[in-house]
């Protein structure tokens, strides 16, 4: 793609971004590869849904800009550890959108098996430790799972997306927000069925069958070095849909009560007085 295409298409991505309010005032940032040792890149403290294809800053691997009136964004950091750990990264989107951010604050993965679309693009979306926006940390909160993933959370913070190019990216956070939506009512009506192991390998299957390219394969299991994407699939065959924590809700005769040390030495000195 030539660069005026490219230059194009953040424009837009960033226009998108900013209607859908995924970004507010100057938030977000957004990169493509211009070749091999270049990136274009949105530059700092600018809005996103109001650029022009003229406000972008190329820089090189190592972040120095090299052409742009404007200095590259705050995080350009970030972007480069996601194209240093991912040669297969084309384009990379980092937004703040509301409901998926909400779960990146309560310390709450999107790593349930509940959509089949959500688990064959992105498997799970795990949440990168917290780390201070625009230091070097956050690059390093951030390596620890973009080796195997397309699209994380980021704690207290918001969400970042990778893709072979600028669209795949920012559909990829399109579809974290839908995802964190939906996962939000189901859990606010009160239960949530997910996907048995066996349909999440199947689903799994199906990336094949359609050519989507995953950086890593789906697992049951958490693994120390994050080189899977760890989905939260009940075992067992046949059980496609099971009750989450609606069926370990007590019956009311079963219901917790609670009793101070003394109330609960009355209550048995009483017992055995009644004993005597
Ligand atoms: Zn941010």
């Amino acid at each position: 793609m030539s660069e005026s295409s490219l230059r194009a298409d953040i424009v837009e991505v960033g226009r998108r971004m900013y209607a859908r309010g995924y970004t507010a005032s100057n938030d977000g940032n957004i990169s493509v590869r211009l070749d091999a040792n270049r990136l274009l890149m949105t530059p700092k403290s600018v809005c996103k849904g109001f650029m022009t294809p003229d406000m972008m800053c190329i820089t090189d691997l190592e972040g120095r800009k090299l052409q742009g009136d404007r200095d590259p964004s705050s995080e350009t950091l970030m972007h480069l550890e996601v194209y240093r750990q991912r040669p297969d990264v084309q384009a990379v989107v980092h937004a703040h959108p509301p409901t998926a951010t909400g779960f990146a604050v309560a310390g709450i993965p999107l790593d349930r098996a509940v959509l089949a679309e959500v688990l064959t693009t992105l498997g799970s979306i795990p949440i990168a430790e917290y780390a201070t926006p625009s230091t070097r940390e956050l690059p390093e909160a951030v390596r620890h799972y973009i080796k195997a993933h397309d699209g994380m959370l980021l704690a207290n913070h918001g969400a970042l997306t990778v893709g072979a190019d600028l669209f795949a990216a920012y559909y990829k956070m399109e579809t974290i927000e839908h995802f964190a939506k939906i996962s939000l009512v189901a859990r606010m009506l009160g239960r949530e069925n997910l996907l048995s192991r066996e349909e999440v390998t199947r689903l799994q299957d199906l990336r094949g069958a359609y050519g989507i390219k995953a950086p890593a394969p789906i697992c049951a299991e958490t693994v120390e070095d994050a080189s899977c994407q760890v989905v939260q699939a009940p075992a067992g065959t046949g059980s496609r849909l099971v009750p989450d924590h609606v069926a370990a809700k007590p019956a009311d005769d079963e219901e917790e009560i609670r009793l101070t040390y003394r109330e609960l030495t009355a209550l048995i000195q009483d017992a055995i007085r009644s004993l005597r």
